[in-house]
């Protein structure tokens, strides 16, 4: 049976056939699946579990249609959707993982993460990350009303946008150092990841054994899937 891994489908009210096709799939391919892993940044933000915004439930209900019909589904945060926590995993039927996570996947040590702790040389990001992890940050931020948060999100998409406009496309993506620590700190032979949008399989030389990183597409017009059925890997689109 097929693993499924998706991530960076980026939901959005903006692009309402980009949830139709996440609807899809979840009522389609993976029903068929053993299980199905969302690596981070399901939605283009996520304001806290007590969003009550048509799209966070309409998201959440089809979750948790599939977790009921059988297909086990795990959930890790991206850079937008860090906010996702237990009431969202609860209501959605997903299992939290945490990033980096280690599975075995048919006897193949593999690490998933979201990708974004990769981006090392991306300084100003890995600032911004280091304060909205921090729980206090956290705490505060989920305190205010909701209408508050949603002008925040809306302005942190707004930098965003400018900082990924204007910083170089290789501060933006992985560094070799940060791939080669973690598939040595995991002792993993393979890392999949999202974040950076190139979707890509790559051979990783480790100095005593090659390992692979497979890079999972972004859903802004593709719809990337990768399917692990035992040894055999496909990176696909959906459309
Ligand atoms: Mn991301």
């Amino acid at each position: 049976m097929t693993t499924l891994f998706i991530s960076d489908l980026h939901l959005d009210d903006e692009r309402p056939f980009i949830t139709e096709l996440f609807e899809q799939f979840l009522r389609g391919e993976a029903r068929e699946a053993q299980a199905l892993y969302i690596l981070g940044d399901l939605f283009e933000s996520w304001i806290g579990d007590d969003d009550d915004a048509p799209l966070a439930q309409r998201v959440q209900d089809a979750l948790a249609e599939l977790s009921r019909s059988g297909v086990t589904t795990y959930f890790m945060a991206g850079n937008r959707d860090f906010l996702a926590g237990p009431r969202f995993a609860q209501r959605s039927g997903v299992t939290l993982l945490d990033d980096p996570a280690c599975v075995d996947l048919a006897g193949v040590p593999t690490l998933l993460m979201h990708g974004d702790t990769l981006c090392t040389d991306d300084l100003a990001y890995q600032k911004f990350r280091a304060q909205v992890r921090d729980p206090a940050w956290q705490q505060a931020f989920l305190a205010q009303p909701l209408e508050q948060r949603r002008a925040f999100a809306a302005q942190a998409r707004a930098q965003s946008r400018l900082h990924t406009g204007s910083a170089m496309a290789q501060i933006m993506d992985v560094t070799d150092a940060a791939v080669h620590d973690a598939l040595r700190t995991g002792g993993a032979q393979r890392l999949i990841h999202g974040h950076t949008h190139r979707p890509a399989r790559h051979h990783v030389e480790l100095g005593d054994r090659v390992a692979e990183r497979v890079v999972l597409g972004d859903w802004y017009e593709q719809g990337s899937v990768l399917r692990v059925d035992g040894s055999v890997i496909e990176l696909a689109c959906l459309r």
